[in-house]
C-alpha cells in the first residue's frame, strides 16, 4: 500500500496498485474528459494557426497584424490555461458547493 495524490481532485489515497493515478472511477473518468477536451481545444488551435498561416503567405502585409494576433491568441490560451486547471476547478466547484 502507498500512498498516492489523485491525478484529478490532488486529494491522497492509498494505492493497493503502484500504477494506481485515481483515488476513484469518477475521477478517471472525469480526467480522461478534460484530457479529450484538451486535445480537441489542441486540434481546433493547430486549425487556426494554419488559415493564419496561410492567410499569411497571401498577404505578407498582415504580417505585423499577425504578429499581435497571435499574441493575443497566446495571452488567452495562458489564461485559459490556468482556469481550467482541474484541481482549480475541484476547488471552484467545493466553494460553489460550500454556498449552497
Ligand atoms: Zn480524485
Amino acid at each position: 500500500m502507498v500512498i498516492k495524490k489523485c491525478l484529478y481532485c490532488g486529494k491522497e489515497f492509498e494505492a493497493v496498485r503502484s500504477s494506481a493515478k485515481y483515488d476513484s472511477d469518477t475521477c478517471r473518468v472525469k480526467y480522461n474528459n478534460f484530457a479529450n477536451m484538451l486535445r480537441g481545444k489542441r486540434y481546433a488551435a493547430l486549425s487556426a494557426i494554419r488559415d493564419l498561416s496561410n492567410i499569411l503567405r497571401k498577404y505578407p502585409e498582415f504580417v505585423v497584424e499577425m504578429d499581435s494576433i497571435l499574441q493575443d491568441i497566446k495571452n488567452e490560451a495562458h489564461r485559459v490555461q490556468m482556469t481550467i486547471d482541474p484541481h482549480k476547478l475541484i476547488e471552484a466547484q467545493n466553494l460553489q458547493d460550500d454556498k449552497n
